[in-house]
């Protein structure tokens, strides 16, 4: 299977009879609604699937389930069922876990994936321990929708505040489950409980240098195998630690040639650096390049892609999301070397052990919301991404090494390098840490599209927040075609307003 059965759906949940919903995704897929009704509920699916809806959906006694996404353990999580019960999918497997162990299943799981169960009067929802598929609700008496873009629930009736989950800025009684966690709703009453299935480690393990090396080896290899199908994969290659690891281990562990793609504007590119790899490796490479201005023609399809309102990830997301819709062709798995840098505290450029841990502790306390791991980036290409490095087993290992393990010898992501030290090139292994918005130019070509439009360069920061609000309540809110939204317009507008308040300043 190249794709997970579906990538996204949009359930409604009501006591008695209700509305079929309507809902937009910018996702790419195949459209199939189903009806169910249990126990006088009555639960309106609509599947953004692959070609086989089946597999994303189970059917118990007096339950349902929902799947969006893909589980990584399942050998680990088969092993536990009662005898006799062989499910043939992964919803099929979440369905059988959670009639064993009720939502406590989801602290099994190690996926990527949302889910909704609806149960006994009650639905469940749950984010992957990364919440790296959003998941978005709205919640009233007798009535819950959920869905994997907040988009789809833009149109929906309103939902009444939840102290359980987090409020989706500029639309109104629209929620995000957080990561880790199982939302468990009543649906007679709309009450709202939240329960933690994952937390990052905060104690520090100390190993020797082998033991460390050795393990950051195995649990990434597992990780690369366990996403890797029966087709070719493709690596999206910047030359770098990080994606060149998952490179090689992907080639490694499937004995022959594997695919990897490299994009650059006409600003800046790292080419040569991933060229280097790719040779080493053996993979059929190709090069994309994006110029400058399409790069800002898809910076409102960025933001209805991550529904993010932060224009750091947004812009650190661009290049990406360029890339994945100018692949075409059909829908690849995509691995990617992502997220290494957050555990492994790798843009930390200094000796300092404790800042290091702080920033990492930092940025592990933060990262929700953020939505920097959605598929939806590589859905809107019609593609599936998958990060390695956020795999629950990598991640949990990788956060907990103490940090001498991770800044050694003067080089940053040490006990990584160490254990690819056998795979890649001595230049690879050694290279410092650059981040695509650098090495693909982004930071500064978006920066100069606001001074262009006469923002003063102290303004810059607070302009680009502007202007992604601005591209967000046209692209998400508004629900408009990102096709139809001009980038230069937007910052034109976001300019003369800033002009306007605040002659000094822009
Ligand atoms: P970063 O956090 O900047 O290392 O980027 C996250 C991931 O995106 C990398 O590990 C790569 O898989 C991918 N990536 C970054 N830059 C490029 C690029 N120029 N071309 C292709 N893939 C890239
Ligand atoms: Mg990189």
């Amino acid at each position: 299977m190249t794709l997970p059965a579906a990538i996204g759906f949009l359930t409604a949940v009501h006591r008695g009879a209700g509305q079929v919903p309507q809902g937009t995704f910018a996702s790419l897929g195949h459209r199939a609604d189903t009806r169910d009704d249990i126990d006088g509920d009555t639960l309106f699916t609509s599947l953004l699937h692959t070609g086989a809806p089946e597999g994303a959906r189970a059917r118990g006694r007096g339950s349902a389930l929902v799947f969006a996404g893909e589980l990584y353990n399942q050998g680990e999580l088969r092993s536990v069922l009662p005898r006799g019960t062989d499910p043939a999918d992964d919803a099929g497997l979440v369905l059988a876990l959670f009639d064993h162990y009720d939502l406590h299943a989801f602290r099994l799981l190690n996926g990527r994936f949302a889910a909704l169960v609806h149960t006994a009067g009650r639905v469940v929802l749950a984010t992957d321990h990364a919440g790296s598929v959003p998941l978005y609700l709205t919640a009233a008496p007798g009535r819950v929708l959920a869905a994997t873009e907040a988009k789809a629930l833009r149109d929906a009736p309103g939902g009444r505040p939840l102290a359980a989950a987090r409020p989706v800025r500029r639309l109104p009684g629209v929620h995000q489950v957080p990561a880790g966690t199982v939302l468990e709703i009543a649906l007679g009453t709309g009450d709202c409980t939240a329960h933690r299935t994952w937390t990052p480690q905060l104690s520090r393990r100390i190993l020797p240098e082998k033991e460390a090396v050795e393990a950051v080896r195995r649990s990434l290899e597992r990780a690369v195998r366990a996403r890797t199908g029966q087709e070719t994969p493709l690596v999206v290659l910047s030359g770098g630690i990080d994606s060149s690891s998952v490179a090689a281990l992907a080639a490694l562990g499937r004995g022959g040639p594997i695919d990897t793609v490299s994009m650059g504007t006409d600003d800046a590119d790292e080419f040569p650096e991933a060229r280097v790899v790719a040779d080493h490796i053996g993979s059929t490479h190709s090069e994309i390049t994006i110029t400058t201005a399409e790069l800002l023609r898809r910076l409102p399809h960025a933001v209805r892609a991550a529904e993010s309102l932060d224009p750091d990830i947004i812009e650190y997301l661009l290049p990406l999301t360029a890339l994945y819709l100018r692949m075409g062709g059909a829908g690849r798995r995509i691995l990617t070397g992502y997220g290494a840098d957050i555990p492994l505290g790798g843009m930390h450029r200094e000796d300092r052990l404790p800042a290091l841990d702080t920033a990492l502790s930092h940025d592990m306390a933060t990262f929700d919301g953020l939505n920097e791991m959605s598929p939806v980036l590589s859905g809107v290409g019609g593609h599936w991404s998958t990060h390695p490095y956020w795999d629950r087993e990598v991640l949990d290992l990788l956060v907990s090494l103490e940090a001498g393990l991770k800044r050694r010898y003067g080089q940053d992501k040490w006990v990584l390098r160490a254990a690819m030290g056998d795979l890649l090139p001595a230049q690879t292994v050694l290279r410092p840490k650059l981040g695509v918005h650098e090495g693909s130019g982004t930071t500064s070509s978006f920066s100069r599209l606001l001074t262009g439009a006469g923002v003063g360069e102290a303004g810059v920061h607070h302009a680009k927040r502007l202007v992604v609000q601005e591209l967000f309540d046209e692209v998400v809110v508004a629900g408009r075609d990102p096709d139809e939204v001009d980038t230069a317009q937007t910052v034109q507008l976001v300019a003369d307003r800033l002009a306007r308040s605040s002659p000094v300043i822009a």
